[in-house]
Formats: C-alpha cells, sequence, structure tokens
C-alpha cells in the first residue's frame, strides 16, 4: 500500500496502471470504521486498483461545526485500509489554494431538503470536493455509502448532470448490534447519550414496521416515531418521509419507493440515520 500526499504524487502514482486496469474509489475523512471497511471491501470486490482518501473537507463544515474537533486518527486508519487490502491511501493536506477556492459547485435542488436546509453550502462543499477527488484520482468506480442518502443521492444526479464516466455504487449501513448506525461521531458520544441515540434507530425501525403492516398515512407514521424520540428527550432536527430518489416529499405511503430520514443532536453531536420503508398493502379478509 502506498500513501500519496499530494495531487501530483497520487497522479503520478496511478498513470502507469490507467487504462489496463480499473480503479475503484472510496472517499472518506478518515477515522474509520466497518462501515467504510464495508465500502472498501465492495471496492476490492469490483476493481483491480482501490484507491481511498481522507480528507476532513473544511468546505463541508458550516462556521459553528465540529471541523476543528472531527477526530483524525491517520495511524490507525492507514493500518486498517492495508488489511482491507487498500492499494493506495490519498491523503492531503489541503485541497485548496491558500485564499481559497475562488470557484465551486453547487449541489442540485436535491439539496434544498433534509441535511442541506439545516446544514447551508454543506453539500456545495460536497460536490466540489467529490470533483477536485474525482479529477484527481480519476477513478471508474466510485463507493458511498447510503448512512448519507441524500449526499449519494446528490452524487449520483452530479455525475449524471455533468456527464462524468464514473460508476457509483451505493452501500448498505452497518450498524452496531443494537441497531446504532456506526458514524466517525460517534466517539463523540458519551455512554448515556449512547443509549439516548438508540431511539433513532428505533424510531425508524418504528416506521419501517407500519409501513409493512400497511399504514399509508404519513403524519401517523411519523407520530410514532416522533413519541419514540420525545421519550428518549430528542427533538429531532428533521424527521422527514420522502420519495427514495427524488427526496420529494410524499403525501401518502405507497408502492413507490420511499425513504424516512433522522437528523438529530444528541449532546453535542449530530447525527443522521435513514431506512428504506416498504409499504405492503393490507389484502381484505372475508
Ligand atoms: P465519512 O468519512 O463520514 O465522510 O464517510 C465516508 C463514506 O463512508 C461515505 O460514503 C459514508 O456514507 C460512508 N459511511 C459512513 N458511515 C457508514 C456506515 N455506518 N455504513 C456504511 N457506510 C458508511
Amino acid at each position: 500500500m502506498r500513501v500519496a500526499n499530494t495531487a501530483a504524487e497520487i497522479r503520478r502514482q496511478l498513470k502507469s496502471l490507467r487504462g489496463s486496469k480499473t480503479i475503484a474509489f472510496v472517499p472518506t475523512m478518515g477515522c474509520l470504521h466497518e462501515g467504510h471497511l464495508s465500502l472498501i471491501r465492495k471496492a476490492r470486490q469490483m476493481a483491480d486498483i482501490v484507491v481511498v482518501s481522507i480528507y476532513v473537507n473544511p468546505l463541508q463544515f458550516g462556521p459553528n461545526e465540529d471541523l476543528d474537533r472531527y477526530p483524525r486518527t491517520f495511524e490507525n486508519d492507514a493500518k486498517l485500509c492495508a488489511e482491507a487490502g487498500v492499494d493506495f491511501i490519498f491523503h492531503p493536506t489541503t485541497l485548496y489554494p491558500k485564499s481559497g477556492p475562488k470557484v465551486t459547485l453547487k449541489a442540485t435542488k436535491l439539496s434544498e431538503c433534509l441535511c442541506g436546509a439545516s446544514r447551508p453550502g454543506h453539500f456545495d462543499g460536497v460536490v466540489t470536493v467529490v470533483n477536485i477527488l474525482f479529477n484527481i484520482v480519476q477513478p471508474d468506480i466510485a463507493i458511498f455509502g447510503e448512512k448519507d442518502w441524500q449526499q449519494l443521492a446528490i452524487i449520483k444526479r452530479m455525475v449524471s448532470d455533468l456527464q462524468m464516466a464514473i460508476e457509483i455504487i451505493g452501500c448498505p449501513t452497518l450498524r452496531e448490534s443494537d441497531g446504532l448506525a456506526l458514524s466517525s461521531r460517534n466517539r463523540y458520544l458519551s455512554g448515556g447519550d449512547r443509549t439516548v441515540a438508540l431511539a433513532i434507530s428505533k424510531s425508524l425501525i418504528a416506521m419501517q414496521q407500519l409501513a409493512a403492516s400497511g399504514e399509508s398515512d404519513i403524519e401517523a407514521v411519523k407520530a410514532v416515531a416522533t413519541r419514540i424520540l420525545h421519550n428518549a428527550g430528542i427533538t429531532p432536527d428533521y424527521l422527514d418521509i420522502r420519495s427514495a430518489a427524488s427526496l420529494k416529499m410524499k403525501r401518502k405511503l405507497n408502492r413507490q419507493p420511499a425513504r424516512a430520514f433522522i437528523a438529530a443532536n444528541v449532546g453535542n453531536t449530530r447525527l443522521i440515520d435513514n431506512m428504506p420503508l416498504e409499504f405492503v398493502a393490507q389484502t381484505e379478509e372475508f
């Protein structure tokens, strides 16, 4: 496994391999956990060469967010990458000019809801950095987690709108055995906060169960989830049910793919999670 710290270095390393071999790319902000490793394993299965980037992108953090305290654990990350069969780590110190970038990308309409509404500019920062990384690495395939469903939807749309020849693959969310979605930010949670945080996956599961039992009324489904969150002492930033691909609001659950989304602060930590809702119409009994 080789580690590159500059764009020129990783370009040089990949140059001779390009063309004859396929490249799968996994962009991350480091502090790697099993969720990231599941993406890396998928990349390993799908291509000849696996490139992982580790870069905490300042452009996607708001002024009062956790950029400075975001966990940075490069040595351990590199060890995990080596064990998982990664070929190249791209670990730049910065990707922007000292004075800051003067040309950036703007995310699509898909960024106006959910995390985009609560974190203005966040997805502009994400699409800008992912573009820069794609330009440097020039992968055939890039792998993202469904944990950040809105991000995945925006990246898919970016690649099609900007005619990039990169296949985007989404991977399911990895969870602790009690349901908590793995996240680099979970390490901020105190023991008590962690117990409280469980209400997020519990309320998503409750929504799944209601949808599967034929409940089509979105307000009724959301009310049950809200109660579970409130009982745990959580007031969510958002709790929403939307179409899975367009992220448009749904009026009723039906056979079209829908997803439930929650963002909430637990202690000082912002957590997000989402799950698919599979509506099953109940047939009338005679
Ligand atoms: P991050 O380092 O948080 O920017 O995440 C890097 C990639 O890992 C993104 O595509 C995330 O969606 C994905 N990811 C984060 N947590 C999980 C998880 N629990 N399961 C699967 N993928 C994840």
